[in-house]
Formats: C-alpha cells, structure tokens, sequence
C-alpha cells in the first residue's frame, strides 16, 4: 500500500511483510517513510560529542555527552547506576487532560541521566557506548580496544590505532575504514589479513603494497604492479618520506585509482541469504538494513548485531527479539518505542530502562515491573491503565512511533543523524529539529599555532607538539596532538594532521555510503543491480557474479 510520509512528504509502500509485522507487534501502520524514521531515531544518540560540566549529585566536573547548558541533571555514570537515588521517586500520575509526550518530557527533565556510557574500561573516561576498553581516548561505539585513539563506529579488538571507523582485531593502523585483521598499516579501505601496506582498497592476504586496489594475496606491488622487494623499497622510500606534501599527492592518486580502475560490488553481503541492504553478514532474511552482523528476519534495521525478528532498530544487539522503532534496546525482548534502555522484557516508551519488565512511558529505571510514568501498579491496575494509555495516545495522534524529534537531547547537529542526513542549521529547524551552538571556551579559542607553521615531514616534529593547540585548517577549531598519537605518526611515517578528529571522521564516513538504495546497471554485464551509490559513481559498480570472476 501506497503512503505519503508526513515528513518528507515522499511516497513510500508498506509492503505486506511490513503489515504482518504491525500486526504482530500490535502497531498501527508508521505515517513517516523508511529513512524518515530512521532520520528520527538517529536523532537521539550523540556518542561523540563530549563536554565537561558538573555532577549535578556530587558537582565534581565530569566528561558528559550532555554539554553544560543542556536541562537535564546529569549523574556521574558511577552514581547513576549505584544506589544512592531512586527513580521511582518522580513517579507521577497520568493526567489524562494532556498529551502523552509533554508529560514524558517532563519526566525526562526530572530524572537523572547518566553522563555517559562506558562499562568495564580502564584510563579511558573520554569513550562512549563503549565497553572493556584500556588506554583510549576519544573511542565511540568500542569494545576491547588497547591504547586505541579517535576510532568508532565500530572498533572492536584494536591495538596502538589511531582514527579508524569500523575496523575489528587489528594493530597499528591508522587513517583504515572497513577493515578486519590488518596490521602495521595506513589508509586501508575494506581491506582484510593486510600487513605493511597503505591506501589500499577491497585488497586480501597482502603484504607490503602500496597504492593497490582488489588485490588478492600479493606482496611489493604499486598500484597494482608487480615489483620485486628491492625494487618495491626503493620506489617507496621516494614515495612515503612522511611529509605532507607527498601524502597528499598519494591521496589524491589514491581516489582516482579506487574511482576509475578499482571494481566495487554493488553491495556488501557476506555467507548471508536473501539479504538487501549494505554491510550484511551471516544473516538470513534481512531487508533494507544496513551494518548487519549474524542476525535473521530483519526489516529496516541499522548497525545490528547478533539479533532477530525486529523492525526499525538501530544500534541494537545481543539477542534483541522483536524490537520496533527502537535505539539502542540491546538484549530485549517485545520492546517497543525505546531509547537507550536495555534487557527488557514487554516495555514500551521507556528512557534510559534497564533489567525491567512491563514498563510503559517511563524513565531512568532499573529492575523494575508494572510501572507507569516511573509508579508502581498491581498487574492488573497495570494492564488497565496501559491500555487506557494507548487508547488516549491513539486519539492524540500519539501511538504507534518513536518519540517525537523533540524529546531528543540532542541538537541534530551533535547526533549521528547529522552524519546520515546532513542538514544546514535552517533546513534542520525548518524539519522540527533542535540545533546546538558550542559555546565552551575551548569552540572560543583564538590566535594559536596554525597550521602552516607545522613541519612538512613528521621526522621534523619535536616532542613539543604534545599539548600544543593547532587549528584546523578546514573547520578553524583548535585541536590537539596527544602523546600516544604522535608515537602513532611515527612509527607509521605520516605526517601531523592538519584536520580537527572530528573532519578526518567525516571525511573516513565518505568511505561509507549513504544507507539509501538506488537501483542501476551493472557496468559490466548490463544486470540491473540494488546499489548504495546514488550521488557517488565510481566506474565500475559490479553485480556479484562480476565482482567475483573479476577478483578471482
Ligand atoms: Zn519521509
Ligand atoms: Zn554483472
């Protein structure tokens, strides 16, 4: 069936799977399209942006995801899941005479959030939804890294790495989108069991290659050509020497080769069966979803790991079963309309919820049951008011979504949503969104080294940078280089950056397509093919078959 999204205004079709699902899940039909709702939903998680401000239990200065100015009271992670507070104590009754949503967010204005989400980790207060993790800094989306530094999105298992984005098991690397099993390495793209290389695209099982594309078990080629090993290190000690100016001009030929010669798969699905979307592996019955890892019968899910039979989820894993419109809901079962709230069990509209059961528009709370805007009810009281709840939302205009892009706490500029779909400050208040003006004393700074006055080659840079504040050169905010970084830029011969971390994540996310399926001819063999390349057209975008007797 036909729809207009009341977002975007553009038609999209529930499909009869999609109907039986609702059905399931006893939700009415969505009224915004499939990226609208995953637009919202993104809105709500910001795992990057960090601020100082203070506990508002303690008033010690924490590193917070919350900016100082937010109106939230934030709790010191530690305190937020200790004993110390209840939860329970802002429970409220449900007024009936007003909206579901403005009484939610008032609860969520009330109870304490936690500053961050980090579990396990040792010396690395700067990381975010992030687990078990030793030495790192500035790390999102991480678990079980070492001395890892600005990487996320995911980074699991890395060791001495620096600026990575989707990369797992691997050691020294830097600048690598991607990326599974590489070692000593830098500026490696879908890369596998690589070693001593850089800019390298869609290689596997190589070694020492430089400038290479779809390469399969080669040593001491450049940009695809054979060499023998004393040819090969004499062509690239005049090629890398570490300066700036010459990892420019590699870059740039880099792009070109990956553009014009490289072949690219229209889709990225591995050992998967009856799989449309990009990133998908092991999985069986997956549609529309992007960043899939071992799961089954999934419908417009995003960065999904190990779950099943769910709608509409992102960044959901663990064993999740029958999610819908939910972020973050990892380890849940029958969970519906969630942000952020883990190992549930039949919970709907619930905040920061965990170990719970039988939640309905709650915030903040943990092992609990049968509650209602944060109030303990008997079950059947429980089952009464829930439903009366429904029925209200339901002539409100209110069920049967996520929440409104209001109730973020986010500007969507701090938001993954903003990396997804980027908008202008004016098109994202025009759409509803808020937007946030970083008004810290370090967004202020002024008069400082600027890049210009920075060595061109990294064997030229004194121990003294550590500390110093550079600008960069594309966005003018001040940055600075960390002690563990520099050793990286050594050891792996490149020179200083000269870009912000958060322009090099941006500029490591262009690796990624957008999560948007487009439809066109395979360049060699005229198949018509479901691709992610839509505004971005490499030469050769190839069906399967063709990838496959290309590459082997
Ligand atoms: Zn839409
Ligand atoms: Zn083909």
């Amino acid at each position: 069936m036909s729809r207009n999204c009341r977002a975007c205004h553009a038609k999209f079709i529930v499909l009869a799977e999609d109907q039986h699902f609702y059905c399931k899940m006893s939700v009415p039909e969505p009224s915004r399209c499939p990226q609208c709702r995953q637009q919202r939903r993104a809105a709500f998680r910001n795992s990057r942006n960090l601020y100082r401000r203070s506990c508002s239990a303690s008033g010690k200065t924490i590193i917070s995801v919350y900016s100082p100015e937010k109106p939230y009271r934030v709790y010191d992670s530690a305190i937020w899941w200790g004993d110390s507070w209840d939860a329970l104590a802002y429970g409220r009754q449900f007024d009936f005479s007003r909206t579901f949503f403005e009484q939610f967010a008032e609860l969520m204005l009330e109870v304490p959030r936690p500053a961050l989400f980090n579990k396990g980790s040792e010396n690395s207060v700067y990381t975010n939804h992030a687990v078990y993790n030793k030495n790192c800094y500035m790390c999102f989306n991480a678990g079980y890294c070492e001395d890892t530094l600005y990487s996320e999105d995911v980074v699991v298992k890395c060791k001495d790495c620096c600026d990575l984005t989707n990369v797992m098991e691997s050691e020294l690397l830097y600048g690598c989108v991607d990326c599974l099993r590489c070692l000593h390495s830098k500026y490696m793209i879908q890369c596998q069991n690589c070693s001593d290389s850089a800019f390298l695209f869609d290689c596997r099982n190589c070694n020492c290659c430089f400038l290479c594309y779809n390469l399969r078990n080669k040593s001491y080629c450049i940009e695809n050509k054979q060499y023998s090993k004393g040819e090969y290190l004499a062509k690239l000690a005049e090629l890398d020497r570490g300066s700036l100016s010459e990892n420019h001009a590699s870059r740039q030929k880099f792009e070109a080769l990956v553009d014009e010669e490289a072949v690219h798969r229209a889709l990225i699905t591995s050992q998967s069966e009856n799989a449309t979307g990009n990133y998908i592996f092991q999985s069986k019955n997956i549609f529309s979803s992007f960043d899939v890892q071992t799961s089954e019968d999934l419908r417009y899910c995003y960065d999904a790991w190990d779950i099943r039979d769910c709608m509409d989820t992102f960044q959901t894993m663990d064993g999740a079963e029958l999610g819908y419109e939910t972020h973050a809901s990892s380890v849940s079962v029958d969970a519906k309309f969630c942000n952020v709230s883990h190992e549930n069990h039949d919970v709907q509209y619930t905040d920061l919820c965990f170990n719970s059961s039988q939640l309905f528009g709650c915030v903040g709370l943990q092992r609990q049951d049968y509650c209602i805007f944060n109030r303990k009810y008997t079950k059947s009281d429980f089952e009464q008011l829930a439903a009366r709840i429904v029925e209200h939302m339901k002539a409100t205009g209110e069920y049967g979504e996520f929440f409104p892009v209001l109730l973020s706490p986010f500007g969507y500029n701090e938001t993954a949503a903003q990396e997804y779909f980027p908008l202008e400050r004016r098109e994202a208040a025009a759409s509803g969104f808020k937007w946030f003006d970083d008004q810290s004393p370090d967004s202020q700074l002024s008069s400082l080294t600027g890049p210009a006055r920075l060595p061109d080659r990294i064997r030229d840079v004194e121990d003294g940078i550590v500390g110093q504040t550079l600008l960069c050169s594309r966005s003018g905010l001040p940055f600075r280089i960390n002690q563990k970084e520099l050793e990286i830029y050594r050891k792996l011969n490149i020179p200083l950056p000269r870009l912000h971390p958060n322009e090099r994540h941006l500029d490591r996310l262009r690796w990624r397509n957008p999560r948007a399926l487009a439809k066109h001819a395979c360049t060699k063999c005229g198949t018509q093919v479901v691709s992610t390349f839509e505004k971005h057209r490499p030469a050769n975008i190839l069906c399967e078959d063709c990838y496959l007797l290309h590459i082997h």
